[in-house]
């Protein structure tokens, strides 16, 4: 893939060194890495831009629970992208990085780690040492995670991360909750929730994320129950979880469908929906009616005779409800209902006055009173209830059935739903403000919008609690009397103690120490403790707004940094997790929005589109890819990726890449095989003044891409900022402008000196383009061409400006037409066979919209591009062109000429001679071909700068010649360094 032209070092000026010849970008890193630490360049860019206008980014924290994969290094490109051109335009920033620090991902890692397998593992060991190894884990990843952003060419001020797990942030949090108690928001609920039996802890409705359902098959069960007051008459019910049975209270039908009573061949009648019917083999239906009349039917219980249900269900029975959300497609329409384990079943019970059944405790087993069940898992109680079924009879058919089931997003256990008392922020006074608030924040892409809107309107209560250990300690002191209070901070905590306080000073406000302190019930004068709960962990990270911007402790800093202007951060999840937390806690505290932008980007997936997982094996560890790849080819390809789609990433794509950032380096190692410091006399990246016309239009070119470019990033589209640039050095620069250009950057030709202006103005300044997304090798490009009187790093540059006076759109739009006209010509030559290098007569075009100066310099460009003697205009030609393909004698000499002065020229380039080198040339070739180069010789002399040339007398076939073919036939060449007289 790589042109390896050797050039030794000391025979040029602008010394690409050789880690830039080879490509090796995680060379190239490693050594601007350094060169970034040694020069400290990151703080001059600081010092730089200190007290100028802020631009304030405000970093969502990233777990620090384990090392980066690549998909985390999508955001950070952004998040370096960014800030690097902010500060490029001048800007002073907080550059601050945040580390997500408590909570059940880190928990789980390390009861992992010690291979514990239940809360009580963990009490047993001690809540204090446990909540230590976390802290401990968390301290260990930030490190790693700080090290591979480095490496990625992240810059940030690491030695000032801010941690979730902080004293800062955990009273901050606090203050926030105390606010919440102060308005009235806070409340204990008692509701049935998600619940992992493993975690043993509520799973709030914002973590069942899509990814948390999984296909899973379960055993359902089709129950008969006997109608009270009617013999041989059942209703009939289905249900998937079977382990709920024992918890029935009631049944539920629809009171507008039509349900039936069906008689099997043994007499017997069941009652469901009529649509179903034939769930009875050879059935007959007898009598249809809608649901509405089955309405307080009574029925006999399954489990009557266990004590705690016999407690609950003795004085009402079992009465038939009507509900309407019942649908037609699945079961028998016929809903079980138990309150104490599903959430509709428990709205229904305050509804209609049902009992409450509450089978299951922490654990997710049964609790006292259910007989031969207590003691057992709820996820192991199937078959003993099916049993237990089977001998009452009541078991009508038992069979597979597979469904998309919620499980925990962190041990992936299956979740069971759990009738419990948690703690709750109301958000039904918040809903309006928070909508508005939303409304105020700019969203990119656009649907971010309505996807909050939509999370915003059907959320329910934000439940805060988790009975877990690693986490913010909930300041919620609630008294035997009924009262609750919230403490807001450590002092007010010290000034309420009344025993404890001892032994938790000078900690964090952790568990188990915070625990340790008691304060005094304001209403009975009790002694209360702390509830034994912790945080939701999306209040750590909600409150960084605040607690990062020293809204506790220096008011002006924060209302100089907030709100921020830019959060960037995944879209999947955020609705409701990071976006919806910063917004409800900046709601609560200030009534505002905590940031100007909100800038989100899909998910990382596999090259096929898959989603990557270690146990897949298709996962790729950002270690790894950055050792293989480089940062920079995955910098480019993240920021050229349109945010709205999921990336795919791997080694294929990464190679399509760097095929391309070749092309970029061809240009600078062309300029840097070309170009002499002596060339330059006062090198500048001001803009040139010239007469080219190829000059003209490729700074105009480039005065365009300056826009285009700080347009989008001033939207924070990357995607089309860096489509834009890639464009311009493929397409613009490489394809067209050096193609056109090279014969001027030869010793002595003619407008030298204007080109090699040009195109230093050009690399010079499409470095600091490049510079925000691939600093590295801008850096490498920059260092190379820079001159004393510049800045030592292409990082302390300032961003290019447009100058719109150098943007001539009218040649800008005849060079298309000159582009467009050169493609259809080499088209038709193509078509015809005939070689570019063959002169050919003329072409006959249809006249440019209208002459104006330089549209003789234009008719050159097609002339020599597409090779013709002449250029015709003619009207009668209105789109397409044509070219005489006709090649008398003379034109077909030229050809060989031609051919032969590429096949030189191409050897000495192989054979890796400068420009100025003198060289001989030795050939032999066959009768014909030898006339034509002997006539032509003093030509082929000065076009190939040679010395001389000499036939040989016969084929040579020694290693350096060469067989080649001219005009198909053989001729054998050798170039040779060296002096000679010509003959
Ligand atoms: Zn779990
Ligand atoms: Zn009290």
């Amino acid at each position: 893939m790589l042109i390896k032209t050797f050039i030794p070092a000391s025979e040029r000026f602008w010394k690409l060194n050789k880690l830039i010849m080879e490509l090796d970008f995680p060379k190239i890193e490693e050594k601007i890495l350094k060169f970034w630490k040694e020069k400290k360049i990151f703080e001059k860019l600081r010092e730089k831009n200190q007290g100028k206008e802020r631009w304030s980014f405000l970093d969502g924290p990233i777990t620090a629970n384990n090392p980066m994969g690549v998909h985390h290094a999508w955001g950070r490109t952004y998040k370096d992208l960014f800030q690097r051109y902010k500060a490029m335009q001048g800007f002073e920033q907080r550059f601050q990085n945040g580390f997500d620090c408590q909570g059940l991902w880190v928990e789980v890692e390390v009861e992992k780690e010690m291979g514990f397998k239940t809360k009580k593992d963990i009490e047993k060991f001690g809540i204090g040492k446990f909540v230590e190894a976390c802290k401990k884990r968390v301290l260990k990843y930030s490190k790693v995670q700080t090290e591979q952003s480095i490496r990625l060419g992240q810059w940030m001020d690491w030695e000032n991360s801010y941690y979730t797990m902080s004293d800062e942030n955990n009273y901050a949090i606090w203050n926030f909750l105390k606010k919440c108690w102060q308005k009235k928001l806070l409340y204990k609920g008692r509701d049935v929730v998600p619940w992992c039996p493993r975690c043993g802890t509520a799973i709030s409705q914002h973590e069942i994320l899509t990814e948390e359902y999984q296909e899973l098959t379960h055993k359902s069960v089709f129950v008969k129950l006997p109608v009270e007051g009617r013999k041989n008459t059942f209703f009939l019910i289905w249900t998937t979880t079977p382990w709920t049975l024992p918890a029935n209270v009631a049944l539920a039908v629809h009171p507008e469908l039509i349900y039936a009573e069906v008689q099997d061949k043994e007499g017997n009648i069941f009652i469901f929906l009529k649509s179903k019917a034939d769930l009875i083999s050879e059935g007959k239906v007898i009598k249809e009616f809608l649901g509405e009349k089955l309405e307080n039917l009574k029925y006999q219980g399954m489990f009557d005779e266990l004590p705690a249900v016999k407690k609950s269900v003795e004085k009402e029975g079992h009465r038939v409800i009507l509900w309407k959300d019942i649908s037609e497609e699945e079961g028998t329409g016929i809903v079980h209902i138990a309150p104490g384990c599903g959430q509709e079943d428990f709205q229904l019970s305050k509804e209609f006055n049902l009992p409450v059944v509450n089978p299951t405790n922490e654990e997710s087993k049964y609790k006292e009173g259910f007989d031969f069940l207590t003691g057992k898992l709820v996820g192991e109680a199937a078959d003993l209830i099916f049993d237990n079924l089977n001998k009452k009879g009541l078991v009508f058919k038992i069979e597979d059935y597979a469904h998309r089931y919620p499980t925990c997003w962190r041990c992936k256990e299956e979740l069971i739903f759990r009738l419990v008392d948690e703690w709750y922020i109301s958000m039904e006074k918040l809903r309006k403000p928070l909508m508005e608030i939303a409304r105020k924040i700019k969203w990119i892409p656009s649907f971010g919008l309505e996807r909050e809107l939509d999370w915003l309107k059907n959320m329910q209560d934000w439940l805060i609690s988790k009975k877990r250990y690693w986490g913010l300690a909930l300041p919620i002191y609630e008294c035997a009397c009924g009262n609750f209070e919230v403490i807001g901070s450590k002092e007010e905590l010290k000034e309420r103690a009344v025993s404890g306080w001892k032994k938790f000073e000078g900690r964090s406000p952790h568990r188990s120490w915070v625990d340790e302190v008691k304060i005094k019930c304001s209403k009975c004068k009790k002694l209360v403790s702390r509830i034994p709960d912790v945080g939701n962990p999306w209040l750590d990270a909600g409150i960084v707004p605040f607690s990062t911007m020293g809204y506790y402790e220096n008011k002006e800093y924060w209302k100089k940094w907030f709100p921020a202007d830019l959060i960037c951060e995944s879209f999947p999840g955020q609705f409701k997790n990071w976006f919806y937390a910063i917004i409800v806690m900046s709601t609560v505290l200030e009534n505002t929005n905590p940031t100007g932008t909100i800038f989100g980007y899909a998910s990382v997936r596999d090259e096929k589109g898959e989603e990557m997982h270690k146990s897949k094996g298709n996962a790729i560890w950002f270690d790894e890819a950055v050792e293989k790849i480089g940062a920079e080819p995955m910098r480019w390809m993240y920021a050229k990726q349109n945010p709205v789609y999921n990336l795919k990433f791997g080694y294929g794509p990464a190679e399509e890449i760097k095929r391309k950032l070749l092309t970029l380096y061809n240009v600078f190692s062309f300029f840097s095989t070309y170009v002499d410091k002596k060339d330059l006399p006062v090198a500048s990246s001001k803009l040139p003044v010239t007469k080219n016309i190829l000059d003209k239009w490729i700074i105009s070119r480039f005065n365009n891409l300056i826009e285009k470019v700080t347009r989008n990033l001033d939207r924070y589209n990357a995607s089309l900022a860096t489509l834009a640039i890639e464009k311009f050095f493929i397409d613009d620069l490489s394809l067209w402008y050096i193609r056109r250009s090279r014969k001027k950057f030869h010793q002595g030709a003619e407008g030298r000196k204007d080109a090699i202006k040009t195109l230093y103005y050009l690399l010079l300044n499409l470095t600091k383009l490049i510079a925000p997304i691939m600093p590295f090798f801008s850096e490498e490009m920059y260092l190379s061409l820079k001159s004393d009187n510049m800045p030592e790093s292409i990082h302390l540059s300032d961003w290019p400006k447009t100058d719109k006076e150098k943007i001539n759109r009218d040649l800008e739009k005849k060079m298309t037409e000159v582009r467009e006209i050169v493609t259809q010509a080499l088209a038709q030559r193509a078509e015809v066979g005939i070689k570019v290098r063959q002169p050919l007569k003329e072409l006959r075009i249809p006249a440019f919209a209208k002459a104006t100066a330089g549209e003789e310099e234009l008719l050159e460009l097609i002339k020599e591009e597409v090779n013709v003697k002449k250029i015709v205009f003619d009207k009668k030609i209105k789109k397409e062109i044509e070219l005489d393909t006709k090649i008398s004698k003379t034109l077909k000499e030229e050809g060989i000429v031609r051919d032969f002065i590429r096949n030189v020229q191409k050897m000495k380039k192989e054979a890796g001679f400068l420009p100025k080198d003198r060289v001989l040339i030795y050939y032999f070739a066959e009768r014909e071909i030898r006339n034509i180069i002997e006539n032509k010789k003093y030509f082929i002399l000065k076009e190939t700068r040679t010395e001389n040339i000499e036939l040989k007398k016969e084929v040579i076939r020694e290693p350096f010649y060469l067989g080649t073919k001219v005009d198909n036939q053989k001729v054998y060449l050798k170039v040779k360094k060296g002096y000679s007289k010509i003959k």
